[in-house]
């Protein structure tokens, strides 16, 4: 019996894409075994963190890297070293930042629910720019000028959503803000592929960089990498680490963390909370090197294949596979239903309650639209997922 048929839970072809509601994607067997192989041996955690700094700072250009739990939790962690830098009582204190330099500007229109992190940290989120999409007239988003105005005494950081409709461009922003002494924290949690996309917010000037392990780097769905400054990246393991140690018995690989830099040992910060394991930390980099070998052309055409079994198998039904044309790009398959006879709602509802359950992705229902995303499937579920879809669609 499965881990998951002792437990009476059932199973679910993911055909949604990587979210974490679903439990993520499907590990590589080299990444599951890597992190198996991982669980057998004892390891300084923060030497093999400085290792993960290595591998991190050659995949993306930065000078240093850091695992931890998800994207999420190294935007609290990359937000708490934008307060603290390198002063072990202001680590101490968070996420209380009374006194201390808690704004982050943030334009507008990036909001989300994943800003949660940042404020977790303690910082405080200044809103910029107005992109005036609902009554018509708007023509910008926000500006640059818009965040130099807005950096005060007590700007932390600008914390930047990267997406290829992110306004102001990122190199606009890390122009204002470098001229004010000020970092910028970038969430790319969900930016891979394209592959250049490792390399790119670091070379546009953030300061960190956030990335999620969890979703197209086919890492564990628990893990996440910070990529960035050196002394960014410090003060995020200084909070983030197992410090009960003495002082005298502390030997931190100085590459991650020069002990000399500080007037004393932190304690438990407020990273504490969103450790990562040896297992996460070496699945992660492992499924980091096989995302970069892979490349971006075999892993679209792979993606490829699937969208085209599924479209295949629904011959007669308007689909379309969007994304087949662009390598850096997660191509997906859109199937319009005729409303009269099905609504999007309920295709996904009798997917999601068949045998075997298939999650879709409802995110365009209300145009009638029902996508399948292959990022998490298996060898053979795409055939699976267009049968159970053909076998709804035609019982009609
Ligand atoms: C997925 C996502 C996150 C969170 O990533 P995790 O690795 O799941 O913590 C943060 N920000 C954005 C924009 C995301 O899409």
């Amino acid at each position: 019996m499965t881990v998951y048929g002792k437990l009476g839970v059932k199973t679910l072809i993911n055909a949604k894409g990587t979210a974490t509601r679903l439990s993520g994607g499907i590990m590589r067997p080299e990444v599951a075994a890597a992190m198996v192989e991982a669980s057998q041996a004892c390891v300084d955690i923060a030497e093999l963190q400085a290792a993960a700094s290595r591998v991190i700072a050659e995949a993306t250009g930065a000078e240093a890297g850091y695992v931890a739990s998800g994207a999420s939790a190294c935007l609290m962690i990359g937000a708490a070293a934008c307060i603290t830098g390198l002063d072990p009582g202001k680590m101490a204190r968070l996420p209380d930042t009374t006194g201390l330099k808690n704004e982050c500007v943030m334009v507008r229109s990036q909001r989300n629910f994943y800003d949660h992190a940042i404020r977790a940290a303690g910082l405080k989120i200044v809103e910029v720019g107005l992109p005036d999409r609902y009554a018509g007239a708007g023509v910008r988003d926000a500006e640059a000028w818009e965040i130099d105005d807005a950096i005060t005494d007590n700007t932390a950081c600008i914390f930047y959503v990267a997406d290829p409709q992110s306004r102001p461009a990122l190199a606009e922003v890390t122009a204002v803000a470098h001229a004010r002494g000020i970092p910028v924290l970038v969430d790319a949690a969900a930016q891979l592929p394209p592959q250049d996309n490792l390399r790119r917010f670091i070379s546009e000037g953030a300061d960190l960089v956030a990335f999620s392990g969890g979703k197209a780097l086919g890492g564990p769905q628990a893990s996440g990498m910070l990529a960035g400054r050196r002394d960014l990246v410090m003060a995020a393991a200084l909070q983030h680490l197992d410090l009960d140690i003495f002082w005298d018995m502390w030997s931190p690989p100085p590459t991650l963390i020069d002990k000399y830099r500080l007037k004393g040992a932190p304690q438990h910060g407020i990273g504490r909370s969103c450790k990562a394991g040896k297992e996460e930390i070496v699945g992660l980099l492992t499924a980091l090197r096989l995302f970069i070998a892979e490349g971006d052309a075999a892993r679209h055409a792979r993606w490829l294949k699937d969208c085209e079994t599924v479209a295949a198998a629904l011959d007669g039904f308007l689909v379309t596979i969007t994304g087949s044309n662009d390598i850096g790009a997660v191509p997906t398959v859109d199937i319009t239903l005729d409303p009269d006879r099905m609504s999007a709602t309920e295709l996904c509802l009798r997917l999601q309650n068949g045998e075997p359950a298939v999650a879709l992705d409802p995110a365009q229902r209300d145009r009638g639209i029902v996508t399948v995303n292959p990022m998490c499937l298996k060898p053979g579920e795409a055939q699976v997922t267009a049968e159970q879809i053909a076998r709804v669609l035609r019982e009609l």
